[in-house]
């Protein structure tokens, strides 16, 4: 009883951290909980329930991405699908060449899967970024050389909400004939993506994103791309991923995707303008902030601020003892770096960079907790500069 009180007088805003997991999907997940409990990989009829379902899911999320349900394969989530598809596309194609490129503002799944490649002796090219966080396809395409054989660039960006131009870096990479993939975690099932359209090769995503559960996510591999197991063991997905399934996990994520898909349009609309909302009255109310990311390009939730003159980790506590829940330079960074490095990439002015937040939104933020969170944030702004 606590805590749901304590729930509801909370606002949350830090839905590109995590999503609180929807009721609709706890329910569709509870009887493979409970009853289903059947390993999907035996032989009596009992299993039978979670193959299917399994296969449901896959299907539904095939649908979504315009790709076909033997292109996915199921994970642990976001972390593991980078990790398989940047050193195992390295490993496959490594007789071609050894050389990567992505770029320095991505999530530190894809930064640490390259530098542990380094010191395998792969050589990579760590792409900037402007002011608003765009990676330029021209300095992708003169980074190209004979020995690339993958360019990995994520597809949004989990800080400052930046939609990078995947279709012309994809199509870069087409043309010369290497390997694409994209970190779509904050992006999938937020915004749509279609294979059919764009050239991607490998693609990650994420249930805790999009308000599914935890430990779950997949990876999209084009039919006809080689790509080797990254965990061995068993033959469950399609002999490329091996371990029992989460039943219950993968039948959540193909709830959530189906919910996610169903209003994607209106929910869109609505948080971009009550993004825009937020923008517009934290920039008219408080003196001495500047907004971080592309003005338009950029997820329908995301909002991310520097304030002048403060430290934007204090911010945060004292958002939190207002009920706010929002994020600094980033989630994954505590400890002494000050600044993170996606703000630092972007450039921020220095007496600006250190206090930066994050508040990222989701279909069921109102504009009242967007206005309670303004309020809160004018006066701990203004008391952390006295
Ligand atoms: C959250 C996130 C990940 C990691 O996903 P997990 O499922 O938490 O492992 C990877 N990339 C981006 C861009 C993310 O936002």
């Amino acid at each position: 009883m606590i805590s749901e009180q304590y729930n509801e007088n909370r606002v949350y805003l830090d839905n590109a951290a995590t999503t609180q997991m929807s009721g609709e999907v706890k329910r569709a997940m509870e009887p493979y909980l409970n009853q289903n409990f059947g390993n999907a990989s035996t032989a009596y009829s009992y299993g039978e329930e979670s193959r299917d379902a399994i296969e449901k899911a896959r299907a539904i999320i095939a649908y979504s991405l315009g790709a076909k349900p033997s292109e996915i394969f199921f994970t642990s989530g976001g972390s593991e699908s980078d990790n398989w598809a940047i050193k195992c596309a390295a490993g496959e194609y490594k007789h071609f060449g050894q050389h990567i490129i992505t770029s320095r503002i991505e999530h530190h799944a894809v930064l640490n899967s390259c530098e542990y490649l380094e010191e395998l002796g792969y050589e990579v090219t760590y792409l900037g970024v402007d002011r608003e966080g765009m990676v330029s396809p021209e300095a992708a395409l003169a980074a190209v050389r004979k020995d690339t054989t993958l360019i990995s660039i994520m597809f949004a960006n989990n800080e400052i909400g930046t939609i990078e131009p995947v279709m012309q870096l994809g199509k870069i990479a087409r043309e010369k004939g290497i390997l694409f993939h994209t970190d779509a975690v904050q992006a999938y099932a937020q915004i749509p993506i279609d294979v059919r359209k764009y050239p991607i090769d490998l693609l990650s995503a994420s249930a805790h994103k999009f308000h599914g559960p935890k430990g779950v996510g997949f990876l999209y591999i084009r039919e006809g791309v080689k790509i080797p197991s990254f965990i061995h063991g068993g033959g469950q997905e399609s002999g490329k991923r091996a371990g029992t399934e989460n039943v219950a996990g993968i039948v959540g994520m193909g709830k959530a995707v189906e919910l996610a898909f169903s209003d994607m349009r209106s929910r869109i609309r609505r948080e971009t303008m009550l993004r825009n909302y937020l923008l517009e009255k934290v920039s008219h109310e408080i003196p001495g902030v500047c907004i971080n990311g592309h003005r338009s390009k950029r997820l329908p939730g995301n909002a991310s601020f520097s304030f002048r003159g403060i430290d934007g980790a204090s911010l945060v506590i004292l958002l939190d003892e207002d009920g706010i829940c929002a994020s600094g330079g980033s989630a994954c960074n505590t400890g002494e770096e000050r600044v993170s490095y996606v703000i630092r990439e972007i450039q921020t002015p220095e007496d600006y960079a250190p206090g930066t937040l994050r508040m990222t939104l989701c279909g069921t933020t109102t504009r009242a907790d967007v206005d309670r969170a303004v309020e809160s944030l004018k006066r701990n702004v203004a008391r952390l500069r006295d």
